[in-house]
């Protein structure tokens, strides 16, 4: 089968690997409808250094259950399924509380623990505990926005929720990638009155205005900080989605966050320290986030998506075949493209 493997900053090749297979009896194999390249891929697609083994990329995919383990039990071939980026037993006590990302027997895809999907197949550990059944055909016209469930509607979410976004509440969201934009839709639809995005890219903000933002804030560093005070009264806003995870968009958040207000983080934090300490201690600003428990959030969002009602979908706009996946990465990391789907 064939596999996108990053062997290097820039160095992204689509080769043929040996077929992927069950291992554990609690394993699916799903051959993969949908796949995406991630912003978060784009870390390394900078900074890798060289591998010989290389990396075998994508966490986010649909697709189709071709075979299963001797203990999976909810799961048989020919279901369509969503991948979460990361795979949860759905028992264990973190995901009894919602925090399948911390699942003690769990792990994420395109990691050294278990193989990606972008690729023509992939196997899925934890099968049962990992994988949501989609009531729809493979060539739904949802699919794009049912495929953003993989991570970026779930990690967009779960931004509004680290940040504590809620009915009248004034909020803004850090970043205007997928993941942002995704912020502003969940935002929306949890209540928030003012909703503030941080970007600078025509595309991606035009986009947010159709998803719910109310403002744009296009400065960088201490002026987009006062501009962001000069529309909420001075005081800055109650809920901040940071979507980056640079020190400079970190220390922003925090400056944005008003008193008692609350910086849901998602952008994986590319620095050891945490910018901006002593002023969220002394406007009691809390910090919080983490990787999203999607797993968590996949059944609370079909409704949403399957009635039209939200369309996260939209920053897939770009599609390509699974042999073209090193153009998809030139694309998304030359700004040409918000996000890009695969579909081998
Ligand atoms: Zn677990």
């Amino acid at each position: 089968m064939r596999a996108t493997v990053m062997y290097a900053a820039g160095d992204v090749r689509v080769e043929n690997v040996p077929d992927a297979s069950l291992v554990e009896p609690t394993d699916a194999l799903v051959r993969v409808t949908h796949a995406c390249i991630c912003g978060s891929d784009l870390w390394p697609y900078k900074t890798m250094e060289r591998s010989d083994a290389g990396r075998h990329m994508g966490h986010e995919a649909i697709g189709m259950v071709e075979d299963v383990g001797a203990d999976v039990r909810t799961l048989e071939p020919g279901d369509l399924v969503v991948m979460p980026f990361a795979f949860s037993d759905g028992t264990c006590v973190f995901c009894h509380e919602g925090l399948q990302t911390s699942c003690v027997h769990g792990s994420f895809f395109g990691t050294e623990d278990v193989a990606g999907a972008q690729a023509d197949a992939v196997r899925v550990p934890q099968a049962d505990g990992t994988l949501v059944v989609l009531p729809v055909d493979e060539d739904d016209a949802l699919m794009p926005s049912l495929l953003t469930l993989s991570d970026v509607m779930g990690t967009g979410h779960h931004a509004a929720v680290a940040a504590h976004v809620g009915p009248g509440k004034t909020a803004a969201v850090v970043g205007d990638g997928a993941v942002g934009l995704c912020g502003v839709i969940a935002a929306k639809r949890l209540g928030a009155e003012q909703i503030i995005i941080l970007g600078r890219h025509p595309d991606r903000i035009a986009l947010a205005r159709e998803f719910g933002a109310t403002d744009v804030v296009s400065e960088r560093g201490e002026e987009a900080i006062e501009r962001v005070r000069d529309l909420t009264d001075g005081f800055g806003v109650h809920s901040v989605l940071e979507c980056v995870g640079l020190e400079q968009s970190e220390l922003t958040a925090i400056e944005i966050a008003r008193p008692g207000g609350a910086v849901g983080r998602v952008g994986v934090p590319q620095d050891e320290t945490m910018p901006a300490s002593q002023p969220a201690f002394y406007n009691n600003v809390s910090v919080s986030g983490g990787p999203a428990p999607v797993r968590a959030y996949i059944e609370e969002r079909p409704p949403d998506i399957l009635g039209g009602k939200i369309e996260p979908g939209r920053v897939l706009d770009r599609v390509i075949g699974l042999d073209e996946a090193p153009d998809g990465y030139r694309a998304m990391n030359g700004r040409e493209a918000i996000k890009v789907m695969i579909e081998p």
